[in-house]
């Protein structure tokens, strides 16, 4: 069977005769296709030893990385951005066999990951420091930002090309080494990136990737030359992950789960509506941080909602990612599919109406990952279905009797990833945004991931730390500032002074 290796010193990394060999003490773990639910490789799973190799390389390569220009730097960058071009279709073919969601879906998922390498590109402008001439007599003040050296990130399955390069491509330019330990789940998308990288002129060790589980994660997190950790997944890792690094003395910044809504208020139009929130339910199978899982149903629009959606699902081709007509392809793997199906049942026995049961449907009888859309109507905060990232395909509807309501609900939900409002009226939209508690907020658009330009981040459980991921905040992240005050020789320069220095 195929083995997924690592990627360690600019070159993949298999440690068939090492220490992670069969039969000598190493680890692996299973990759299927979902679609099928057959096996199709195995991975390595890295021992703490494997990952002080990939640091010790990584340190060893920043020793020169450090110096290189970041002219040079941006030249890797751009050229890494035509590779990526080039190759999308290969990236999106590892992602949808080991993932299992749409080849479509993919491309997409590539395209927003390739939106992060042309702003690292544009790194120049925002490395800039200030300069302030004659702060004191012959005395000059300028401020600089410098990479932190080695840092790690560690990524969640549903995104194993586009969270990485949320990630390194800001790393990379701003002159760090960057070590990822992407989901053993999907594993092998984050090689085709690290052969590019390479194939782009990134030196070896720049860049390696340490496939594994917690025993690899919780080496980067205690790993005394890792200065910071970039994570991204669900909340009770987040937490884990954000409290055990900062505790080592590192820069942490943790993204985490979500219970997204989406409030419809009655002037909206249902047809828009009910569109968005099928597209923001179930594409990618749901299996998205910003997927929306809770639509909330401001009276009277719940009925008419309710309908239009019912007709709308009707309409998807549930399918592999190898089918052309696909809308929405298998969960990523059999347990989580069957962790999925579950609350199913569990909304139907606490009283939801089932509008729509994906148990049901013919796709979810064979040997692949595969469950159907499922809506279920009148759902109550109280409720396991509303309580839990399902991260599925499982839509609740809410019904609420005033905006006020919809918006209690919003904030009192203990995630704050995304929030959308459905609306013609620009006054309620306006206070929306205002008093939502949510890091990215829609209107009239139901998945509000921000452009590579502006971070990308939720609020409370859905992220701890300060820092949001890419845009301005992941130079602010990657990067560390210093401030130079020099005086250049001269006469007048007033001999010995022991008072603390003032302006003058
Ligand atoms: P996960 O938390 O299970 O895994 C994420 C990473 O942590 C993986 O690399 C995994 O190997 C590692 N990991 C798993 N268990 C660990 C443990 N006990 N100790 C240390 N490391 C561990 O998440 P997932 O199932 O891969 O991804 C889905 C989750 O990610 C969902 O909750 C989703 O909302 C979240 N997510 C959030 C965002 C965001 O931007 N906020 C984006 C994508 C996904």
């Amino acid at each position: 069977m195929k083995q997924i290796p690592h990627w360690i010193g600019g070159k993949a990394f298999a440690a068939h005769a090492g220490v992670d060999a069969p039969g000598q003490g190493g680890r692996f773990g299973p990759v299927f296709d979902p679609a099928t639910g057959a096996q199709t490789a195995t991975v390595e799973l890295a021992s703490a030893a494997l990952v002080d190799e990939a640091v010790a390389s990584a340190v060893v390569a920043w020793r020169s990385w450090r110096h290189v220009s970041l002219a040079e730097r941006i030249r890797v960058m751009f050229a890494f951005r035509e590779l990526v071009d080039r190759h999308r279709d290969e990236i999106a073919a590892a992602i949808a066999s080991e993932h299992g969601k749409t080849h479509a879906d993919a491309m997409g998922e590539v395209a927003r990951g390739l939106d992060v390498v042309e702003f690292a590109c544009g790194i120049a402008d925002l490395l800039k420091g200030g300069y302030s001439e004659s702060v004191s007599t012959n005395v000059d003040t300028y401020s600089l930002r410098q990479p932190l050296g080695v840092v790690a990130g560690i990524t969640p399955f549903n995104f194993p090309a586009m969270v990485p390069m949320w990630m390194f491509p800001v790393a990379l330019a701003c002159g760090n080494c960057f070590v990822l330990k992407p989901s053993e789940k999907d594993p092998s998308a984050s090689l085709v990136l690290a052969s590019l990288l390479a194939e782009a002129g990134l030196p070896d060790g720049v860049f390696s990737v340490v496939q594994g589980d917690k025993v690899a994660v919780d080496r980067l997190l205690a790993h005394p030359d890792v200065r910071a950790v970039s994570f991204v997944g669900s909340t009770p890792i987040a937490r884990y992950v954000y409290e055990t690094g900062t505790r080592h003395g590192k820069r942490v910044q943790a993204l985490g789960g979500a219970k997204n809504h989406m409030v419809v208020l009655p002037d909206a139009s249902m047809e828009m509506a009910a569109d968005a929130a099928v597209s923001a339910g179930f594409g990618s199978a749901g299996e998205r941080c910003m997927a929306v899982s809770v639509v909330v149903a401001v009276e009277p629009a719940g009925d008419d909602l309710v309908e239009v959606m019912r007709e709308r699902l009707r309409d998807i081709a549930v399918g592999p990612a190898s089918e052309p007509g696909s809308d929405m392809g298998p969960l990523v793997t059999r347990e989580h599919r069957d962790k999925v199906a579950s609350y199913v049942a569990a909304g139907a026995a606490e009283g939801a109406v089932v509008v729509l049961d994906g148990r049901g449907h013919a796709a979810a009888q064979g040997e692949g990952f595969f469950l159907g859309p499922t809506l279920l109507d009148r759902v109550r905060p109280d409720m396991s279905v509303y309580r839990d990232e399902i991260f599925g395909p499982v839509l609740s509807i809410v019904r609420a009797a005033s905006y006020d309501e919809a918006l209690e609900l919003v904030n009192a939900n203990p995630y704050g990833n995304g929030a959308a409002i459905f609306t013609n009226d620009g006054g309620a939209a306006r206070r929306f945004q205002h008093e939502v508690e949510a890091g990215m907020v829609g209107v009239n658009v139901s998945i509000p991931v921000p452009v590579a330009y502006y971070p990308f981040g939720g609020w409370k459980a859905s992220l701890f730390g300060d820092t949001h991921a890419y845009g301005r905040d992941a130079v602010h992240f990657y990067s560390r500032g210093k401030v130079v005050t020099s005086r250049w020789l001269d006469p007048s320069h007033g001999g010995v002074q022991l008072g603390f220095p003032t302006s003058g």
